[in-house]
């Protein structure tokens, strides 16, 4: 039995003269993700990519599942492919559907020919192929409105493909078509999801994360690269950037109004942040921030964060409350990690009484007061990088 996978294009398929492009990029994508699988040759056609195993014991089921979480496709299934013949047809569809055949109860089929030299239509297809499943399997019946099953056969130029059903894809575009950003990473459970949704529209992430030793511990450090891990079957490779924190946070907690602690702190986090993506040619910031969530993410505070900022910053969570970010994070798995019990350096020195309307002149005067340059430098060249792969 020759199987392969096939991957209905969502957007991709609306895009006009670049559309290539951002084919090449998903195959590019699917490359990376299933290669550890085995090998896949690839093709594609009529809106459609087909990921044909070039060795009998690659896991179809395994790819499906790594399939679904790579951006650009609405749709994936397995299919058999057999020639287009109709009594292949039958014979092939009636041994390839047995499994689910038998935990259902009722069935139609659908056949799409855009093969029009193929001799029969499609409603044919449908009857004639509909008579011999029902002798095959003889406690089915037809459902045309609401059926437990669907056989579908796709009669194309290639071959025809029979299979019984689409699984959804990940959706959005392909990671890569959309230029690259830096993600604030922290431990909580909002960064993440934030990650997750960018790089569904086609943005290669890397991601920046600040620790203050000895206030924050190596666990939670090796917290946030599990969390880089969760993310790579959606990003791909995150190159994780890890900035040493400590002097700048000792320094704002000696020099600076207690009150404007966070949102100091969060304008030199922006600060480097920046400095290492523009020296890597990335475009934008990406946050978790949701407005009114905590003190440092008002209005007035990220109107004062914004001010430090010379690239745009992405905030894909900003309008999201909590329950919809945490059914994403348990969607992409890393809510488990997210909520595990370490502590992260903005609750370092945190104050009693934060400003929740800051005043974007009085935060720049305090900033202004001290001399942060040589800190900040010094925590952009003791910046750690570590590739975490897929
Ligand atoms: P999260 O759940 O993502 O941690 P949060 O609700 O805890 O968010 P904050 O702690 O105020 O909110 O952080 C807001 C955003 O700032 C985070 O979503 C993240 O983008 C960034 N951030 C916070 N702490 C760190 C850190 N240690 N390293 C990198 N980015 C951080
Ligand atoms: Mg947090």
């Amino acid at each position: 039995m020759k199987e392969l996978i096939i991957f209905k294009e969502g957007e991709i398929a609306l895009k006009g003269l670049n559309k290539r492009t951002f084919e090449d990029a998903f195959i590019r994508n699917l490359k990376h993700r299933l290669g550890k699988l085995g090998k896949f040759e690839y093709t594609k056609a009529q809106s459609t990519i087909y990921a044909i195993p070039q060795s009998e014991d690659i896991d179809l089921d395994e790819a499906v599942e790594l399939g679904s979480k790579v951006f650009g496709a609405a749709a994936l299934c397995r299919a058999l492919v057999v020639e287009k013949d109709f009594e292949a047809i039958c014979r092939g569809a009636i041994a390839y559907i047995e499994e689910t055949a038998m935990m259902s109860r009722t069935f139609k089929v659908e056949a799409k020919r855009s093969d029009k030299k193929f001799p029969m239509k499609s409603p044919e297809i449908c009857m004639e192929l509909g008579g011999k499943i029902l002798e095959a399997y003889p406690h089915l019946t037809v459902d045309v409105k609401n059926p437990q099953m669907v056989v579908t056969v796709e009669i194309r130029d290639t071959a025809a493909y029979i299979h019984a059903g689409n699984l959804p894809g990940a959706g959005g575009i392909p990671v890569g078509t959309s230029g690259s950003a830096m993600l604030l990473l922290s431990g909580g459970i909002d960064s993440p999801v934030a990650a997750y949704m960018m790089a569904k529209r086609g943005i290669k992430l890397s991601a920046i994360h600040y620790v203050s030793p000895p206030y924050t511990s190596e666990r939670a450090r090796l917290k946030v690269e599990r969390l880089c891990e969760k993310l790579t079957p959606y990003c791909g490779d995150v190159a994780f950037y890890c900035v040493p924190f400590t002097k700048i946070q000792e320094a704002l907690r000696d020099n600076c109004p207690e009150e404007l602690f966070t949102i100091l702190m969060r304008r030199l986090m922006m600060e480097i942040a920046q400095r290492i993506a523009e020296e890597k040619d990335m475009q934008a910031l990406i946050t978790g921030e949701s407005v009114g969530q905590v003190a440092s993410q008002t209005m007035g505070a990220i109107v004062c964060t914004d001010a430090a900022c010379r690239m745009p910053v992405f905030r894909p969570v900003i309008g999201m409350d909590k329950t919809e970010i945490v059914e994403i994070a348990r969607k992409i798995d890393t809510f488990d990690i997210s909520i595990e019990p370490y502590e992260d350096c903005c609750t370092v020195f945190t104050p009693k009484h934060p400003k929740t309307r800051p005043i974007l002149a009085d935060v720049e005067a305090a900033q202004n007061a001290f001399d942060f340059e040589p800190l900040i430098a010094e925590a952009v060249a003791g910046t750690e990088l570590k590739v975490i792969k897929l």
